[in-house]
């Protein structure tokens, strides 16, 4: 099947209130264009460099997410245009973050992510490290970023009972979290989880974004 087909094939499993973010990652500029053209308008990239290029050739009304592994360092070339950071995974960076937009007068939209998986290999909060940081309070003094919600990945496991546990736990430190530091606004609303084999069982938990990568696009080249 044709990437346009796959994609139609994924949006209508989606219910309205969820957002397709499609994985474009180790995939050429024709893939996406592809998308594009079937009306797809966000995509996730995990390397800086990568979709900053991407970026640079493609329509400027694609919005950009930033859902890989971030340092520091890299976060200035994206600062300008990228639309949404989903793995702020630590209060130095959002506070790097936050720098690197004001320099380019921007309010960039970041989620936290939360390590909910029984592996060791994923970053991310623990629940309480992330209560933590909110609580501290000093988070509101930084104008240039907006915490929009949480993001997070289940582990990767033919368990669907542990993913379902581990997207359930996400859902309730949503809840809770929104409803102790962010009930006087509407801006917390993003709840971002669920991949290409498990974004039904995300989407059940009442996800509000789905990062889907190899069923829209095949599998990766990561020798490319
Ligand atoms: C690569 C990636 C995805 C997409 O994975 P697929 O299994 O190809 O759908 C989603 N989220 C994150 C954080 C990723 O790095």
């Amino acid at each position: 099947m044709s990437v346009a087909e796959n994609l139609r094939e994924v949006l209508t499993e989606l219910p309205p209130r969820v957002r397709l973010v499609a994985v474009s990652k180790f995939h050429p500029n024709e893939a996406i264009e592809e998308a594009y053209n079937a009306g797809q308008r966000i995509f996730g990239e995990s390397k800086v460099q990568e979709m900053t290029a991407k970026h640079e050739s493609l329509p400027k009304d694609i919005e950009w997410h930033f859902i890989g592994h971030l340092q520091t360092n890299k976060i200035k070339y994206m600062a300008p245009y990228v639309a949404m950071i989903h793995g702020i995974d630590s209060y130095k960076l959002l506070v790097e973050v936050n720098k690197q937009a004001a320099k380019v007068e921007r309010t960039i939209k970041c989620l936290l992510q939360l390590h909910i998986a029984q592996e060791e290999t994923k970053f991310g909060f623990s629940a309480e490290e992330c209560r933590e940081m909110l609580s501290a309070g000093t988070w509101k003094e930084l104008k240039n970023v907006q915490i929009c919600g949480l993001m997070g990945m289940a582990s990767n496991t033919d368990d669907v009972e542990q993913i379902d546990r581990e997207f359930c736990s996400l859902n309730s430190l949503f809840k809770e979290l929104k409803a102790t530091y962010f009930s006087h606004s509407d801006t917390f609303c993003e709840l971002s989880m669920g991949m290409s084999h498990d974004y039904p069982q995300a989407i059940a938990e009442e996800s509000t974004l789905v990062r889907i990568g190899s069923k829209i696009f095949g599998e990766r080249d990561y020798n490319i």
